[in-house]
């Protein structure tokens, strides 16, 4: 089913859905199913999986000469989404990103996720390498998600990149994309990247997710801010708990977002041991008001550790 048959659905209810990391290389699709199991007793109508493109890698050779090479750490996610829906019979939402894909790769991906009968997307542009300081398209490939999402909207219509295939059969992607509270990093400001944000939905993406971020009210102004622009499609929050005192630093330095400042002082005083109890009130506390105004789902980026998403779900 559609991700946004289900927000249709729920009759004002709001749902819970769940984001995981592909496993490190070495690692199985068991590694998913211990964070993913103990989760689905929250009744998730669908779960996102993340892409990670490859890296490169410096790597000295006999010559004394570095080569760069490129290196995957973590597995594609068809295969993953396909055991997910296998197993939890729940719909699996993988990230389809521009980076590192051609046209030609992007239509190939998607011909599969369609026969495989997942037929939800959560389309991304992907961020520049490692090494790289900005974001740089592959030959071929596309600039901005909003290119992804056209893509995508043309193979709805039976349009392919083959002009040979002249009735070509429709898929049925529903198509989400991201937004951004506290607006892009690389956006001049949050009226401009809102802009873009219309052009995604009037490309064809029906549903938003967003960036994490810890302070409800940059969503709420956020949402009407979006609302006012006249993009109407819904817009799911984005939530993860602060489980360590350096991400106080860290998580403002690689997801350019602001922490408000009664979580700043709390962490900063606290002990090490405490601060995942602090982050799991705080985003207790965070979901409890989301839900009070009628989100249509509250979406948590698990990050490996299915624990302290339990302990915030099953307070609701
Ligand atoms: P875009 O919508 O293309 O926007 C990128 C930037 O370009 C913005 O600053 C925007 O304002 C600007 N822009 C857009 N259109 C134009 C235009 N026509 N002209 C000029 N500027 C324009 N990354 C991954 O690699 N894998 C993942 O699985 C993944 N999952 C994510 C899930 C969520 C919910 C979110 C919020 C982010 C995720 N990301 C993921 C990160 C994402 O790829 C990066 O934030 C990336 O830098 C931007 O992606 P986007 O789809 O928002 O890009």
């Amino acid at each position: 089913m559609k991700v946004t048959d289900y927000f249709e659905r729920s009759q004002g209810q709001t749902l819970i859905s769940f984001e995981v990391l592909p496993p490190l290389k070495g690692g199985s699709m068991q590694d998913i199913f211990d964070i993913l199991d103990p989760l689905m007793e929250f009744k998730p109508p669908f779960v996102d999986v993340t892409y990670h493109r490859e890296e490169f890698v410096y790597k000295m050779q006999e010559t004394g000469y570095y080569e760069k090479t490129a290196i995957r750490k973590r597995p594609g996610t068809v295969g993953i989404c396909a055991s997910i829906m296998h197993r939890y019979g729940v719909d699996a939402v993988p990230h389809l990103i521009c980076g590192g894909f051609s046209k030609e790769e992007t239509e190939n991906a998607l011909i599969d996720l369609q026969f495989l009968g997942i037929n939800n997307v959560l389309a991304l542009r992907g961020d520049a390498r490692q090494f790289e300081d900005k974001f740089i398209p592959e030959p071929n490939g596309h600039k901005f998600a909003v290119d992804l999402v056209k893509q995508m909207q043309e193979m709805n219509q039976g349009i392919y990149l083959d002009t040979n295939i002249d009735k070509g059969s429709k898929t049925d992607f529903c198509i989400g994309v991201a937004g951004y509270p506290e607006k892009h990093f690389e956006a001049p400001n949050l009226d401009q990247d809102i802009q873009y944000l219309i052009d995604k939905v009037k490309a064809g993406a029906s549903y938003i997710v967003t960036q994490m971020f810890f302070d409800n009210e940059k969503f709420f102004e956020f949402v009407d801010k979006c609302r006012a622009a006249g993009i109407m499609v819904p817009i799911v929050p984005g939530l993860k708990p602060l489980t360590r005192k350096y991400q106080l630093n860290s998580i403002p330095r690689k997801f350019f977002i602001n922490f408000p400042e009664a979580l700043v002082k709390e962490v900063a005083k606290a002990d090490e041991k405490n601060i995942k109890q602090i982050g799991i009130e705080w985003c207790i506390q965070q979901s409890k008001e989301l839900k009070a105004k009628g989100v249509p789902c509250l979406h948590y980026y698990t990050m490996g550790d299915a624990e302290t998403t339990i302990k915030i779900a099953s307070s609701l």
